[in-house]
């Protein structure tokens, strides 16, 4: 296995071209600096020295980016679902091929270990290959006949659509939205994260080098109120597919709102783990555990509340501050490393907010609850006790390696703890009682739920929110939807009384 010195050795090399020429937008097939000259440094957050500085985009590049995919639409939109898959399943072949570089460069980009990173390319590949294989039938639609009528449905791309993707796990999260609109036969203008630009970067140059036409996927860099505003606003986009924070899917829906687009919003969580004294705890504590402290914790279906049976909570509690105090925090590209610093000192500022929240509002800090070492971004593993599911702490999405955790008395005390939160994007539950399951997987407010398991995710199964936690689902046949407009054309069975007027 190789070092941590190595590591960081090859993680240099793949940095060096960043460091050179920049994070460029990629617009028609061509690297380009913003039309203005802006640019801002990404920096790395584990000393917070800058990485590259990256293009800063704004509504001319946004408009240059629409036109080149509007263009590219016309060819892209009736290029045969077969050929659309073959070059599709060429990109995922490309993104596996440059696994590593992926890998290292999204943990210098964004602080996440490379234990969990490693996978980012092959997931992304996967998001490739699933929805490619799809494009062939992706226009197929039903025949409905009545008495008169053969009515017949089919779908169509929709056109341009815009693609607005967060820091955490960015590479990963971008093929989630990206694969599937280009199989579906739409083109794509991708404003991706300002702190975590350049797996944005390879992407669309493996995309390319694999056979993707010029200008199916542009790429603006850029700030959210500039570039990701402009996006939004623009007419000549259809769709905006966001990934991202609850207020900002908010101003992206006042922002679209005169342009009429359709929107598909993934947004925050506050999502319970619920686990009763008749479930395998062990398993139970592992799974929760690995849900908040993996990914550092930004993860949107992050297992942030842990609800426990009050016969059990002492114990559960106590062995979870155990394995938090025992997590390796370290170096994005040391193997050894669990949890990475977190993405920027911004967003550390906020997570170490919650610390203070804590103590004023009375929780116990059972494990973690401070920064470590001078340098960078990291923070320890954290745990809550004594907390009530009134507190900021239960509330609030901190998006760290921090677990607020919550004691039930039972069945009805568990549900109504884990409904209370303006958040409904996932819910774990661990129960050895299957009625007990049933009941309360027919209540809680979350889409995506989980009986004694952690989340393993099915391409084929929807993916997404109620509440404040998003609009519509991908996943599947889903995201065809959400990529397709489905159409209708009625043809007479027979000749039939046509109405007379006057
Ligand atoms: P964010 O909302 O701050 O930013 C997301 C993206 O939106 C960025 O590219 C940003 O530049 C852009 N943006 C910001 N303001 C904009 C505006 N006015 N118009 C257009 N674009 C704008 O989110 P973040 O801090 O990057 O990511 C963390 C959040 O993402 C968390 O809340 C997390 O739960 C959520 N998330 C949700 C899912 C999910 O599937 N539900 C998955 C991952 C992350």
């Amino acid at each position: 296995m190789s070092t941590l010195q190595d590591n960081i050795a090859r993680a240099q090399q793949y940095m060096q071209r960043f460091k050179e020429q920049g994070v460029l937008n990629h617009i028609n097939g061509e690297s380009v600096p913003a039309q203005s000259g802006a640019t801002f440094d990404t920096i790395s957050p584990v000393d917070l020295k800058p990485l590259a500085s990256v293009a800063r985009g704004g509504s001319e590049d946004i408009d240059r980016a629409v036109k080149a995919s509007q263009e590219a639409f016309k060819t892209w939109s009736k290029t045969p679902g077969k050929e659309r898959r073959a070059i599709l399943i060429k990109v995922a072949e490309a993104i596996e091929a440059r696994a590593e570089e992926i890998a290292f460069t999204e943990c210098m980009d964004t602080g996440q270990a490379l234990r969990f990173m490693s996978k980012a390319a092959i997931r992304g590949a996967a998001n490739f290959r699933y929805f490619a294989d799809k494009a062939p039938e992706a226009e197929d639609g039903l025949a409905l006949r009545n008495d008169t009528q053969m009515n017949v449905t089919s779908k169509r791309p929709l056109g341009p659509v815009g693609v607005i993707t967060p820091w955490n796990t960015p590479f990963m999260l971008s093929t989630w939205k990206i694969a599937p609109a280009l199989a579906s036969g739409c083109t794509v203008v991708h404003k991706p994260a300002e702190f975590s630009p350049m797996t944005a970067k390879l992407l669309v140059e493996i995309a390319e080098e694999a056979g993707l036409p010029k200008g199916v996927l542009n790429l603006v860099n850029g700030f959210g109120e500039d570039a990701g505003k402009a996006l939004t606003e623009h007419k000549g986009i259809k769709a905006v597919a966001f990934v991202g924070e609850s207020r900002t899917g908010q101003m992206i829906m006042a922002q679209a709102a005169p342009t009429l687009k359709r929107f598909h919003f993934e947004l925050g969580g506050k999502n319970p783990v619920i686990i009763f004294d008749d479930a395998d705890i062990e398993r139970a504590i592992e799974a929760a555990t690995f849900m908040i402290y993996s990914l550092n914790g930004e993860r949107c279906t992050s297992s942030s509340r842990l609800l426990v049976q009050d016969t059990i909570y002492g114990e559960v509690t106590r062995r979870v501050a155990d394995i938090a105090n025992n997590v390796k925090v370290g170096h994005p590209l040391d193997p050894d490393t669990v949890v990475g610093p977190l993405i920027h000192p911004e967003h550390e500022k906020k997570v170490l907010s919650y610390f203070d929240k804590a103590r004023a509002q009375g929780a116990t800090i059972a494990a973690g609850g401070e920064k470590v070492g001078e340098e960078g971004c990291f923070v320890r593993p954290t745990l809550f006790t004594q907390v009530n599911n009134d507190m900021a702490i239960a509330q609030e999405e901190i998006f760290g390696p921090v677990l607020t955790a919550i004691p039930f008395t039972d069945e009805d005390d568990a549900l109504r703890i884990a409904n209370d939160t303006e958040y409904g994007l996932a819910a774990y539950l661990w129960t050895n009682d299957l009625n007990r399951a049933m009941r309360l997987t027919d209540q809680l407010e979350a889409g995506m739920m989980w009986v004694n398991s952690e989340n393993v995710r099915h391409l084929p199964a929807p993916f997404g929110g109620v509440k404040s936690s998003g609009i519509g689902r991908d996943g599947g046949d889903w995201s065809f939807d959400f990529y397709m407009e489905t159409v209708n054309v009625s043809f007479p069975r027979k000749v039939h009384q046509v109405p007379k007027l006057g």
